[in-house]
């Protein structure tokens, strides 16, 4: 089957937009952003949301009748791969995690009652939301293993239980929050997704994390460059309305994974924008930057990481834009589509890592320095080689998808090869009968 990642000259003219849009107004911004406070962000970037609203570009990951503009996923990553080149645009385009994945979910598992109060608000931008799964004493890699309790009290659900990670919970409106309802449930069957509004009474953010992109610093607190961290939260008898659970008891997974494989892929593709813009650096550094008489890009070392990079990026894009088409053609739950994303979501994360790390090489001591956007890009890429499931948990998900059909082979496989020439020897004899004759 062949690929077709074409798209129609009116989208392709959005896309040229987009891209000046990001380059020439989004980009500069990052330099005057930092220390704004919420209400400060909020007035800078509602002209630029709206400039992005009025060119039909808002929260385009959904179907129009949850308020998306039903582009699909090949679109989807060819807008991605503009948008990532700033961690900046994901907000200004209405299509920041986690709520874009959030919308996901409740496009898919809420009533319609649940829609009007959660995800069109979302959709508009009006509130934020957190996924709240990961907790500090289980492991992330296998979510079966969560120890969150949701129990029914009487007309409530009462919540007990330890999370961390829950992206943007100091900041956002409702948590989706997957906890355990029945422990003796198979493994699959055991958790629930509930919403929890902001200040619901037992819910406490204990902090937010530092972590490598935003480290904590004793006396300045988190330094941060975007909107909310990663939090630390705590649910204790913490008592929501039995209609903030979203689809039934037991569909937390089946939830779950509707709300990840659309954001993984989009992850990727944003990967894509931050590995070109670190390789348009490290060409430009390699161009302007003269050693020993003569400009970097002269020497066969620095030509090997440019050419390297170029094939890298080239592969990674290859991939992700053959999932988005995968998911476009086959379903976004298909087998297929599952097989390609996740091996675009631990190889991209990789090969940023890579790109970013040879562009900081060329610049030397200015690429380490924080003069330069590289050394925050590595820190924030560092990320992705654990969030939305680690390496590993990928790589196990692609082997486990190829060798469901592999047959297993009885024996030593030498054993196998005289039956096998034997068998092509019947199979082709007549052809090569004729190939004797004549
Ligand atoms: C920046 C960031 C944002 C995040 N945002 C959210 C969020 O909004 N909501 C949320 O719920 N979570 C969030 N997470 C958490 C993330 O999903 C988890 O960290 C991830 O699933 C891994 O879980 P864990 O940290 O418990 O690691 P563990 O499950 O303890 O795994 C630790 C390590 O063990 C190895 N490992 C695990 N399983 C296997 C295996 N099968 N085979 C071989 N090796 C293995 C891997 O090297 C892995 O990194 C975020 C994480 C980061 C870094």
């Amino acid at each position: 089957m062949s690929w077709d990642f074409s798209t129609p000259a009116d989208f392709q003219h959005q896309l040229d937009w987009m891209l000046e849009f990001v380059n020439d107004t989004l980009i500069p911004l990052e330099l005057l952003y930092e220390g704004l406070n919420q209400a400060q962000l909020d007035t800078l970037w509602a002209p630029l949301k709206q400039q992005v609203k009025d060119r039909g570009l808002w929260a385009a990951h959904l179907e129009p009748e949850h308020g998306g503009q039903g582009f699909g996923q090949v679109r989807l990553a060819l807008m991605h791969e503009i948008l990532g080149r700033t961690e900046l645009a994901p907000e200004i385009f209405g299509c920041q995690g986690p709520d874009s994945g959030n919308a996901e979910l409740l496009a898919v598992g809420a009533t319609e009652a649940q829609r009007e109060r959660w995800l069109y608000p979302l959709m508009a931008g009006k509130v934020r939301s957190t996924f709240a799964l990961t907790e500090p004493d289980t492991s992330g890699s296998d979510p079966t293993g969560i120890r969150t309790r949701c129990e029914r009290d009487g007309d409530h659900w009462c919540i007990n239980g330890h999370k961390w990670f829950s992206s943007n919970a100091s900041v956002s409106d409702f948590t989706l929050l997957m906890a355990v309802t029945d422990a003796d449930a198979p493994p699959h069957k055991r958790a629930s997704m509930i919403v929890v509004p902001k200040d619901t009474p037992g819910m406490r953010v204990v902090r937010d994390v530092g972590t490598m992109h935003h480290p904590y610093h004793a006396d300045q607190g988190l330094l941060m460059d975007r909107i909310g961290g990663h939090s630390e939260v705590l649910f204790e008898n913490c008592r929501v309305p039995l209609d903030h659970m979203i689809g039934e008891p037991g569909d937390g997974f089946v939830l779950a994974q509707k709300r990840l494989g659309g954001g993984r892929i989009h992850h990727s593709m944003r990967m894509i924008g931050q590995c070109n813009r670190a390789f348009e650096m490290l060409l430009e550094r390699a161009a302007s930057r003269h050693t020993r008489g003569r400009p970097l890009a002269k020497q066969q070392m620095v030509q090997a990481s440019v050419a390297e990079s170029y094939a890298q990026i080239s592969m990674a894009r290859l991939l992700v834009m053959k999932s988005a088409w995968t998911m476009d053609t086959q379903g976004p739950f298909s087998k297929a589509a599952r097989l390609e994303i996740a091996a675009a979501k631990f190889s991209v994360p990789n090969i940023l890592l890579n790109v970013i790390d040879r562009a900081i090489q060329l610049h030397g001591a200015l690429g380490y320095s924080t003069d330069m956007p590289l050394e925050a890009m590595y820190r924030s890429a560092r990320a992705l080689r654990i969030a939305d499931g680690a390496d590993e948990v990928h790589k196990q998900s692609v082997a486990r998808l190829l060798l469901e059909d592999v047959a297993a082979v009885e024996g030593h496989p030498t054993e196998h090869i005289p039956t096998r020439k034997a068998q092509a020897r019947t199979q082709f004899q007549q052809w090569i009968d004729s190939l004797v004759k004549a």
